[in-house]
């Protein structure tokens, strides 16, 4: 028992460093740019964690908490929900594709939607968040270089698509999201963080829409994701691993 203890501890521990570490990571790429530390969300992405490893995070001061399965994130939620595991307040955040057939229950669950990425999907939670009296707040889901296993609306197709998106009362866009496409250079992966920072101005020059959050930067990418404008990063391995 008392070895046991000792192990969960350090397990503990290790989740708690691990975030402090990331913290300073971000601090100093926000040192390099004039982006405010305090001002960038960090969203753990938990998709096949245990509760175990989110109650470290939350008690590490990480309230975020991301899932790409809605079947997973279901069963998440209602534990947490039950009160099996006291967390106090989290944010759920949905980063994975959203088939429509989902999104009645996705709306009942998440604060924010990153992964919007079809007229279907958005007309659907517009529709589901009306039956609950909800303003659904979502991302946009941006596929920069329109690649094929990869979900989201087109560069060139982000004007309409934002604009035609004042017709959904209980929808609030509040930014957008991407996946960056792999590459091996870091400063390659820059350029595209930097076209979803442009996108986003934007349309926010031409449009009447007032989009703040660029959720872009994982694991392998945050820092440049950072000093290229993010101010929401998604991290699974970074902190679980
Ligand atoms: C898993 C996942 C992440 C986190 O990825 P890491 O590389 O482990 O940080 C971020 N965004 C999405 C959409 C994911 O599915």
């Amino acid at each position: 028992m008392f070895i046991m203890y000792n192990i969960l501890d350090n397990l503990n521990k290790m989740i708690k460093e691990k975030v402090q570490i990331i913290k300073q990571r971000i601090s100093l790429a926000c040192s390099r740019t004039t982006q405010d530390a305090s001002k960038i969300t960090i969203v753990a992405v938990s998709k096949g964690r245990n509760f175990d490893q989110i109650k470290d995070v939350v008690e590490a001061g990480i309230i975020d908490i991301g899932e790409n399965k809605v079947q997973e994130a279901r069963f998440k939620y209602n534990t947490i929900r039950a009160g099996l595991y006291s967390l106090g307040r989290i944010k759920w955040h949905m980063v994975g594709h959203l088939q429509t057939n989902k999104a009645k229950e996705a709306v009942g669950m998440f604060d924010l939607i990153h992964s919007v990425d079809s007229l279907h999907l958005l007309a659907e939670i517009d529709k589901q968040a009306r039956k609950i009296s909800k303003i659904q707040d979502i991302l946009i889901q941006v596929n920069l270089l329109n690649e094929q296993d990869k979900f989201g609306f087109k560069p060139e197709e982000m004007l309409e698509i934002t604009e035609g998106t004042n017709k959904f009362k209980n929808l609030s866009i509040k930014g957008l999201m991407t996946i960056a496409p792999v590459v091996d250079d870091p400063q390659e992966t820059s350029s595209y963080f930097r076209m979803l920072r442009e996108i986003r101005d934007k349309i926010n020059r031409l449009t009447n829409c007032r989009l703040n959050i660029l959720s872009m930067g994982m694991t392998d990418d945050f820092e440049v994701a950072i000093e290229e404008g993010a101010n929401m990063i998604r991290l699974g391995r970074a902190i679980f691993d």
